[in-house]
């Protein structure tokens, strides 16, 4: 078990002001795996104090200094990858022979890609009387959630180090492991005390003072559509900038004449690795009606298929989700597709999968018949359940896609790029994986509508920390 009874503020292990505690346990095994110090209200002003002594300093660094600050990391978190995935599989479940690929690679590869971004950050450009200057924003409150806690709080910090900024980083509760790793590696690494401070601690006991802190200026926040209101809410009235990565309803529209067996197994591993606790997950599939059956038999047999268990065994494709409050929430949204919107089961369904009855396991599911008006068409699920759709014409299709509060992300699996760039380019959402693209940190990040605002990763990434200052010359 690990003890988390020290925060990590201005380059040292500094003791709470609380006394409070939290449990994180194992989902796989209910075992208490850690136990964390919660910060309250004097630790975070003792963190935000620390950032923002380090912030003149830090804000004058050279690109190349930070550049050298975001390899080096780079090199740590390489070095210890098997503390980082151990940690991810323990807090979240995810299978120990995925922790790589799926989390800790990416994020890595993010802080080699920001290392990059530093000459991009800061530049200057003149156009005629006008000098153009980029400044960072200052202070940043880096809020993460439990689903991809490693590489969410990458895509903040990496950027924000880029840019010169300095940070007060808070971890979801049920996932402190991977911070913990990582406020080592700040400290091994020597990163000039008070860039990155760590503390851990109850988001809806603090988070409201972090956010709408004095010292703060920018609050970059991933999690649910509840929190990041609540979290605009905290940093209105000081006008702080707020960059927010919320929930998703996304949908794979697959076109008549695509690979239809190719489409389903993108899609059915897409929503049911993970546990389908993915903002993007693709949980609505849109198929031409003349194809509907056979894409319903291919998506049961995949489902049907995939091995959940133990995330320690080698062959598990699904360990269990983050935590049973999760599981009983995701059970409740399958009893509603079965009792309320009486969608087709097709496979899975309540309970728990067979023998694993300790644990957060849910049972992988399909729903067939789903209609656009149905609960389990509308609201994010987060688990591993697919919604199957059957569509008359390709423009009904995309009006079905559209038609959410959210606007994370698509997919398309058409008969060619060319019918799948026609699609993607109606789809309302900040981003499309067409004919079997994956996410990578070069691609901007971020919402349309009520999946939040700003972008993440990419230079679009790197722009959230920066300010613009325009220096007007005289003749
Ligand atoms: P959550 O909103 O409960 O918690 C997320 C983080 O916010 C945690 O660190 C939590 O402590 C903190 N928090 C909670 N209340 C807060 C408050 N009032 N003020 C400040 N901080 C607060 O979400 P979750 O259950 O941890 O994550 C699941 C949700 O996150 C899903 O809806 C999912 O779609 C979304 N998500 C989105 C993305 C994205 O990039 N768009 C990525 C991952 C997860």
């Amino acid at each position: 078990m690990h003890t988390l009874d020290k925060f990590y503020t201005g380059g040292s292990w500094t003791h709470p002001h609380s006394r409070e505690t939290l449990e994180v346990l194992n989902p796989a095994t209910q075992q208490i795996c850690a136990r964390v110090a919660c910060a309250n209200t004097a630790d975070v002003d003792a963190a935000v104090a620390a950032a923002k002594a380090a912030l003149p300093s830090w804000s004058h660094t050279s690109a190349s200094s930070r550049r050298a600050y975001l390899l080096a990391m780079a090199d740590a978190m390489e070095q210890r990858k098997d503390d980082l995935c151990a940690a991810h599989t323990q807090c979240m479940g995810i299978p120990a022979h995925q922790a790589y690929d799926y989390q800790v690679a990416a994020a890595i590869d993010g802080v080699r890609y920001y290392a990059d971004a530093c000459k991009l950050a800061r530049v200057e450009r003149r156009e005629g009387q006008v000098l153009i200057t980029q400044e960072p924003v200052g202070v940043c409150a880096l809020i993460s959630p439990w689903n991809y806690p490693l590489l969410q709080m990458i895509g903040k910090l990496a950027p924000a180090i880029a840019a010169g900024c300095t940070s007060v980083i808070k971890p979801a509760e049920q996932t402190p492991l991977p911070d913990m790793i990582m406020a080592q590696i700040c400290d091994d690494i020597d990163l000039p005390s008070g860039v990155a401070n760590f503390i851990f601690g109850i988001g809806t006991d603090i988070g409201a003072h972090l956010c709408s802190h004095k010292d703060v200026d920018m609050v970059s926040f991933t999690g649910s559509s509840a929190a990041g209101i609540k979290v605009a809410q905290s940093a209105a009235p000081a006008i702080k900038r707020v960059c927010q990565e919320l929930g998703g309803k996304s949908a794979l529209i697959i076109t008549d004449g695509a690979d239809l067996e190719g489409a389903i197994r993108y899609g059915v591993d897409n929503i049911m690795y993970m546990g389908g606790q993915t903002c993007d997950a693709l949980s609505r599939v849109l198929i031409p009606k003349g194809r509907y059956e056979d894409a319903v038999k291919l998506a049961k047999s995949l489902t049907q298929a995939l091995i959940i268990g133990d995330p320690n065994a080698p062959d598990t494709d699904i360990g269990p989700l983050a935590s049973l409050a999760h599981k009983a929430r995701v059970q409740e949204c399958i009893k509603i597709g079965i009792e309320r919107d009486k969608a087709r089961l097709v496979t899975g369904g309540l309970g728990a999968p067979d023998g694993l009855n300790i644990g957060a396991y849910v049972r992988p599911t399909v729903f067939a018949d789903v209609t656009p008006d149905m609960s389990i068409a509308r609201e994010e699920i987060f688990g591993p359940v697919m919604c199957l759709m059957a569509y008359d014409t390709l423009e009904s299709a995309i009006g079905i896609a559209n038609d959410t509060d959210y606007g994370l992300s698509n997919a398309v699996w058409a008969k060619d790029e060319a019918q799948a760039l026609f699609v993607a380019r109606q789809l309302n959402s900040g981003q499309v994986f067409i004919q079997g693209g994956y996410f990578t940190v070069s691609a901007p990040f971020g919402g349309y509508k009520q999946s939040g605002n700003g972008r993440e990763w990419g230079e679009a990434g790197l722009h959230e920390y920066l300010e613009t200052k325009a220096i007007i010359c005289g003749e």
